[in-house]
């Protein structure tokens, strides 16, 4: 497999080799073809595995192609170094095209970081509270998000942040496109795919 097999274009493809990724991982041979096709995903791999290029690929090519002025995707992970290392993921990947994109965290105040959603974002990465404080005060606007991913859905679940994350799914439109990653497989995770996904290509490396 190679990533010229993928229906990526130039700009992206041209971004992985400067990247110096010479050929898929194993989850993101899986993972792109499915979820350019529109699939639901449910995806097991650890860090290290490059499962952040395995969605963050597929979600800058879908995103591309359906520009608005509003956040069109909203990625959830658990932490600030997570959504950090995922905005890095979105800058390096995405550096040859001209889509927007924030990252909401905590430990510092939310006035830089709604300056920049006011400018005009195409994709959000934040933690479950972060986003949930900043939609409270009016400065997101929710109704174009199509694409949903959670990462470390299983960490999530340990630190409490289902409640958070059923809110922001009762606000957001149900009919999107929605990945979810997980270190791990367990009762638990099997219960919130159920929740959250519909008919999930489930991929497991
Ligand atoms: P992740 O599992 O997403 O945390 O990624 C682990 C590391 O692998 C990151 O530093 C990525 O930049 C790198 N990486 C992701 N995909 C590839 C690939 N296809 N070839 C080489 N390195 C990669």
């Amino acid at each position: 497999q190679t990533f010229e097999n993928f229906k990526l274009n130039k700009q992206l493809l041209e971004a992985v080799k400067e990247a110096g990724y010479t050929k898929p991982t194993p989850i993101q041979e899986k993972t792109i073809p499915m979820a350019l096709a529109g699939h639901d995903i449910l995806g097991i791999a650890q860090t290290g595995t490059g499962k952040t290029a395995a969605f963050v690929l597929p979600l800058l090519m879908k995103v591309k192609y359906a520009q608005g002025d509003h956040p069109r995707a909203l990625i959830l992970a658990p932490t600030r170094e997570l959504v950090i290392q995922i905005e890095q993921a979105i800058i390096e990947l995405g550096k040859h095209t001209d889509l927007r994109y924030v990252a909401l965290y905590g430990g510092l105040g939310p006035k830089t970081q709604i300056e920049i959603i006011q400018e005009g974002v195409d994709i959000i990465v934040s933690t479950p509270g972060r986003f949930l404080e900043i939609y409270s005060k009016g400065e997101i606007f929710v109704r174009n998000i199509k694409t949903m991913i959670l990462d470390e859905a299983d960490k999530m679940m340990d630190m409490g942040f289902m409640p958070q994350i059923r809110s922001i799914l009762e606000v957001i439109p149900v009919k999107r496109q929605n990945m979810l990653f997980s270190a791990t497989f367990s009762d638990r995770v099997e219960k919130i795919s159920q929740e959250f996904l519909e008919f999930p290509e489930r991929i497991e490396i």
